[in-house]
């Protein structure tokens, strides 16, 4: 595709480090590359422990099991959400409850969380920021979830950088999870990290992700390594992997974010003055989105054009995504879904979404010429 959803930004750096890894012989876990990856993403989001793993999904499972769920426990996830955050809980046999989005950043709404935490008593609460935009109600829910003594596990694998007064998302939850999936802010191939405050969650946590096999004791220098206490998993990130995930933060600010952060303005600029387009999630007081992806909501276009639209869009080379299926209509999963009012939000933004090129780049032109194409199928009727 000429135009493509996202691309990664890898060069010289990423090389660099790589080939220092060949070098050194070791390409398993715990290389040296990583550990300065996991030193420098903590820094940046003010976390005091990080942990680089196989991917985001990985980071989601073991926090959730880092918060002792089991069959006996509920987990709460918004209902407009990558599918990890579901899947996970239900690979721990957990009650899912999926609980209905607020429609200007498409978080978990905390009217509705509220409702749901009355008849469901969730252990943990998982709070999701949706395209780069940081979730409205997060204070609120973090709040509330404090004075119920609920975990909350914050998902910002879509918004690295953006913040909400001056502190950056991922420094919210008790435990926060990233994807450095390719063509996340930053990416690796396929990646992540998890973060906490907590020292008791960070040792319970690199337990989980190393098969629970303990880290040599100073006072025992090897004959507890094969005693495992406990379910373990084999999650933490090779080295070849750390090596790019490393070069990515450390140019991330100057060589990505700022690009970024230019094509959701552009975006922005270029649509404005037609009421045909509204761009979601909504810009809100109080926060700096980073515009993962930019998603336009067609609302005077029927479920059936808007589906048009988007493959003729991909004929012109014009690569385009539908939003995310809303979770509880999944009807693989047996789930439990909480919505107080008559329409379902994630309904109508699945069905009237389109997601366009976001890749950092995307010149202005590129984004008048795509505005182009969408002014021209509407015009025509197509
Ligand atoms: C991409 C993504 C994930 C999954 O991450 P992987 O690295 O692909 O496993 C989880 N949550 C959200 C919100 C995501 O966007």
């Amino acid at each position: 595709m000429k135009f493509a959803v996202n691309l990664p930004r890898i060069g010289k750096l990423e090389r660099k480090y790589v080939n220092d890894t060949i070098d050194s012989n070791w390409l398993s876990s715990n290389g040296y590359h990583t550990k300065i990856f996991e030193k420098k993403i903590s820094k940046y989001l003010n976390r005091k422990y990080a942990i680089a793993v196989q991917s985001g999904t990985a980071a989601i499972h073991a926090a959730l099991k880092a918060c002792d769920i089991t069959s006996k426990d509920a987990v709460i996830t918004p209902n407009y959400s990558c599918i990890s955050n579901l899947s996970c809980i239900n690979q721990l046999n957990a009650k899912k409850i999926i609980v209905e989005i607020e429609n200007e950043t498409l978080g978990l709404d905390f009217k509705e969380l509220k409702i749901a935490w009355k008849k469901y008593k969730p252990k943990v609460v998982q709070i999701v920021h949706v395209y780069g935009h940081p979730a409205r109600d997060t204070l609120k829910i973090l709040n509330f979830c404090k004075n119920k003594k609920i975990k909350v596990i914050e998902d910002a694998s879509e918004s690295l950088g953006a913040k909400i007064g001056k502190d950056k998302v991922g420094s919210f939850g008790d435990i926060s999870v990233f994807s450095v999936r390719s063509e996340k802010m930053i990416g690796c191939g396929e990646g992540g990290v998890i973060l906490t405050d907590s020292k008791r969650l960070f040792e319970k946590l690199k337990l989980i992700c190393s098969r629970h096999a303990p880290f040599r004791d100073k006072n025992d220098p090897y004959w507890k390594k094969y005693y495992i206490s406990g379910e373990g998993y084999n999650y933490l990130m090779p080295h070849l992997l750390g090596a790019v995930s490393r070069a990515q933060i450390e140019k991330f600010e100057k060589e990505i974010l700022n690009k970024k952060i230019n094509v959701g303005k552009v975006y922005r600029k270029i649509f404005r003055g037609s009421d045909q387009y509204q761009f979601v999630p909504k810009l809100i007081k109080n926060t700096k989105p980073v515009f993962w992806l930019n998603a336009i909501y067609l609302k005077n276009l029927s479920k059936s054009k808007i589906r048009n639209l988007g493959y003729y869009l991909q004929k012109k080379n014009i690569e385009v995504r539908s939003g995310f299926w809303p979770l509880n209509q999944l009807n693989f999963f047996k789930s439990f879904y909480v919505n107080s009012q008559k329409e379902s939000v994630t309904d109508k933004i699945f069905e009237k979404i389109l997601v366009l090129p976001s890749n950092s780049n995307l010149k202005e032109k590129d984004i008048k010429f795509i505005k182009k194409q969408i002014d021209f199928f509407l015009k025509k009727n197509l």
